[in-house]
């Protein structure tokens, strides 16, 4: 253990202050590009997350924290925001030792919850919080958009500032008090979010946040006083989590993984197709939900898009993740280094070549390095070309019939984005009118946009974060009758 540079934190922020969990609940986090332990970080106990719950519970019902108007707890979501950017390069470098993510990615990360909040105080006025709306009766009712109530924030290791932020920014403008559960692989970065909310001084129980296991998540989702839970994480924990609340009728958001398919059309260019493939399936070291990891390609420009994609990809830099240089970092720890590993070699035992990559790049014998692997030659059953992998690995399948291409896009459990590659925009919108999928894009591998409502069709999940859609979860529509009875009469009901 590195222990002259080994940073420790012990306290998790619980309900407005700083709680030390005990010494059994400190993990060891390792750092993906030495393999070197480079902290000791707290998780929450499920006494810690009893004590948040209540904390938030109160808060809502009784708190300061619906009293404030809107524009106030606005205020106070964008202090968190300019506090966790001013320190940016600090806590993104922490999430950078805990995943490998690339120092530019890691650090925007950061920078993303100020963004979002900038965001969100740019359209919320415009939300339709209260309306008047007369019945088909001719009743006049309001209708007003109430807060939730106590929200579970759930976030998954691979992005974990943005994905905090899409929850808890929209649920606290509209009211609700939440509390951040990250992934333990985060137990030290997430941090950030109690020093903020201590340092703007939110009121206690408006904002939680830790990491923890499994046993105190379970706890988590299931408390009682828990009105929703807001999750970003893998299709298997999605599902276990919404067996565990279904019967408590929880509100529930669920984005989940993706398997995401581009169909390259007979004209497409292979020029936007090198400048927007290759950063795509890699970014975030290919670990991304909404990677467009399966190029469709017409059989007879195969070759041509295979050896192109392979020529692009071996120029992409893999290695050290603080190098600003860097494209492709290590992947975030071993067990998703051996599971990588593990995909590519279900492929070539399926009868798939490896184009590229396939392994460790040569000189970097230390770190979870995989090279960013191009993969044909397989079904498109075949796992590889059906499971989400979360490594830098693009398979290429190819076809003969449009129809097939779509079939095959749409053909597996997930349905979170797509690209259409090609030259002519009514081809590509018809395309587009067929695909399976929360998000298509036109000649681009992938990006997201914090405007635009982002989720998932089928096993990708449930909802949708971002843009003014971002705030629908957070908030339940209650509808209140002014007239005591209806001013049209009913028609009369002949027999
Ligand atoms: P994961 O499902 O293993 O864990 C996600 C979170 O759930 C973590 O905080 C984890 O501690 C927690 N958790 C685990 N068991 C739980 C339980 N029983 N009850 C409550 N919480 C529990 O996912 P991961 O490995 O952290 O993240 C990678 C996955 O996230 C990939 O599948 C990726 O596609 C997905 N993801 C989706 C999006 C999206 O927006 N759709 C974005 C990023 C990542």
């Amino acid at each position: 253990m590195g222990t002259n540079t080994l940073i420790t934190r012990s306290d998790v922020y619980v309900a407005g202050r700083w709680v030390r969990v005990d010494d059994d609940q400190l993990i060891d986090l390792v750092d993906p590009s030495t393999e070197e332990v480079f902290a000791q970080a707290p998780l929450a106990s499920v006494a810690h997350v009893d004590e948040a719950v209540a904390a938030a519970r109160t808060a809502f019902d009784s708190g300061p924290w619906q009293a404030l108007s809107r524009k106030e707890r606005m205020d106070l979501l964008l202090a968190l925001g300019d506090y966790l950017r001013s320190r940016a390069d600090e806590y993104g470098d922490q999430f950078l030792a805990e995943t490998g993510v690339p120092v530019a990615l890691a650090r925007g990360g950061v920078h993303s919850v100020a963004g979002l909040a900038a965001y969100v105080a740019s359209i919320y006025e415009n939300y339709p919080w209260k309306e008047t709306r007369t019945g088909v009766s001719g009743v006049h009712t309001e209708l007003e958009r109430v807060p939730v109530g106590v929200v579970a924030a759930i976030t998954p290791w691979n992005a974990p500032f943005s994905l905090a932020a899409s929850k808890i920014v929209p649920a606290l403008l509209a009211g609700c008090t939440a509390i951040i559960k990250a992934s333990p692989m985060n137990a030290l970065s997430q941090l950030a979010f109690g020093d903020a909310a201590e340092h703007v001084g939110l009121p206690p129980g408006v904002l939680s946040v830790f990491a923890a296991g499994t046993e105190a998540s379970d706890h988590l989702v299931r408390h009682p006083s828990v009105d929703k839970v807001a999750f970003t994480g893998s299709d298997t924990t999605g599902a276990v989590i919404a067996a565990a609340v279904a019967r408590q009728f929880k509100r529930l958001t669920l984005e989940l993984g993706g398997k995401s398919a581009g169909i390259v059309l007979a004209d497409a260019s292979v020029d936007r197709i090198l400048a927007t493939v290759p950063p795509g399936f890699t970014r975030n070291n290919g670990q991304a939900c909404a990677a467009m990891t399966r190029m469709l390609v017409p059989r007879d420009r195969r070759e041509e898009i295979v050896q192109a994609l392979a020529e692009a990809v071996s120029s992409l830099v893999v290695g050290d993740p603080r190098d600003p240089a860097t494209n492709v970092g290590p992947l975030a720890g071993k067990a998703q280094y051996d599971r990588v590993l593990g995909f590519i070699e279900s492929a070539v035992a399926a009868g798939g070549r490896v184009v590229c990559g396939g392994g460790r790049p040569a000189g970097l014998d230390r770190g979870y390095y995989i090279s960013p692997t191009i993969i044909d030659g397989v079904t498109a059953d075949a796992k590889v070309a059906q499971e989400e992998i979360f490594g830098p690995v693009l398979t290429v399948l190819d076809y003969d019939e449009l129809e097939d291409a779509i079939e095959i896009a749409n053909g597996t459990a997930y349905g979170l984005s797509s690209a259409v590659f090609g030259g002519d925009e009514k081809e590509m919108r018809a395309v587009a009118a067929r695909m399976r999928a929360g998000s298509v894009h036109f000649n681009n591998s992938y990006m997201t946009d914090i405007g635009i409502p982002f989720g998932g069709f089928k096993a990708s999940g449930i909802g949708r974060e971002f843009g003014p859609e971002g705030l629908d979860p957070y908030v339940e529509v209650r509808a209140t009758f002014l007239d005591g009875q209806p001013r049209v009469p009913r028609p009369a009901v002949r027999s």
